[in-house]
């Protein structure tokens, strides 16, 4: 098959589109022909080797895949060849006591589709039977791929790790992002004040198309500010975040008492100074937040599938100009998910 490896770390030019062994299939894992693969920052962490992960060369990234099945392992009993599929990023043991309470991302065993297996920049890729899920005859691959990793991500930051209240008022960072326009969807579906941040008037005015009641520009505005103007000093209830250190003291400072901020992600730096006066007194509450279980997917797809949230696709590229397309990730000029597609 053809796919796009890299044999080194580095930059989006140790991206190689060339030929690769077909994956073989487990007794318990399905072959997909992939229609789609979208990307994630993760896919760009890896490829620039800044984690600590030991990959195993030549690797393949991508974990949002769409795609139909080509082949079912003897044991595959839900899904047969033909049918159309995304598949759940999440690989975890299965037989853990974390994975039997359904907290698959906490399972020693935890990866992703394209981390310590290989991923969706290829034209097939392979995964437990247990992660495909078909996908609505209606619902188009690009659509389905899109969705997975931010959408199960945001939903376990907000609905399960926040536990997001009616009507609450929530700030999402970075609102231009995947997470963030997934964020801006779900909490509206708890008919929350959303108030969204990004560094650009047109992410903004893409942010409001979604739902946002509010909206900041940090490159103008002053995040803290605008909160206390906007809840007249009292703060949010919840904030949703993965940009890091260049925003934690705007994000402290606008926590309401009793508020509470998930972070998912530190793509401005990972190291912040905590005042603890103010996180007892005020009693505030800060969570980590990672990725989320199966059953959490299924739950975000039933609203998803139904069409009450979306994913916003930017853009497509045909999987030879995967290098392109993370160069595009990298700029930082996009809004909603960029995907590959291995066909053109
Ligand atoms: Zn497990």
């Amino acid at each position: 098959m053809k796919a796009v490896r890299f044999h080194e770390h580095g930059g989006p030019e140790v991206l190689k589109y060339e030929d690769a062994p077909d994956p073989k299939i487990e007794a318990n894992e399905v072959l997909v022909k992939v229609k789609a693969c979208a990307l994630n920052h993760l896919d760009l962490f890896l490829r620039a080797g800044v984690r600590s992960w030991t990959l195993a060369m030549p690797h393949i990234v991508g974990s949002d895949i769409s795609g139909v099945v080509a082949e079912a392992g003897r044991l595959a009993t839900r899904v047969k060849p033909g049918d159309r599929v995304l598949l759940a990023p999440g690989v975890s043991c299965g037989q853990c006591e974390m994975c039997w309470k359904g907290l698959d991302s906490a399972c020693r065993g935890y990866t992703l589709l394209g981390v310590m297996v290989d991923g969706g920049y290829a034209e097939y890729v392979k995964a437990p039977e247990a992660n495909a899920i078909p996908i609505p005859a209606d619902f188009s691959f690009d659509e389905a791929a899109a969705v997975p990793l931010v959408f199960l991500t945001a939903w376990h930051m907000l609905m399960t790790r926040a536990q997001l209240k009616l009507g609450e008022d929530v700030l999402v960072i970075g609102a231009g992002s995947g997470v963030g326009s997934a964020a801006i969807q779900l909490a509206k579906l708890m008919q929350a004040r959303v108030i969204a941040v990004a560094g650009s008037d047109e992410k903004l005015e893409k942010a409001r198309a979604l739902g946002a009641d509010e909206v900041v520009n940090h490159r103008k505005q002053s995040i803290a500010e605008e909160v206390k103007r906007l809840t007249g000093k009292r703060g949010v209830d919840v904030i949703v975040e993965h940009v890091g250190a260049a925003v934690w003291e705007a994000c402290f400072e606008s926590l309401a008492t009793y508020g509470r901020l998930v972070t998912c992600g530190t793509t401005s730096g990972e190291n912040v100074e905590l005042n603890l006066r103010l996180l007892y007194g005020r009693q505030r509450t800060l969570m980590g937040s990672f990725m989320g279980g199966k059953g959490e997917l299924a739950e975000v797809l039933k609203f998803v599938f139904a069409r009450k949230v979306h994913a916003v696709i930017d853009s497509t590229f045909p999987l030879r100009e995967a290098a392109a397309a993370q160069q595009k990730m990298e700029g930082r000029e996009f809004f909603g998910k960029i995907l590959l597609h291995p066909e053109v």
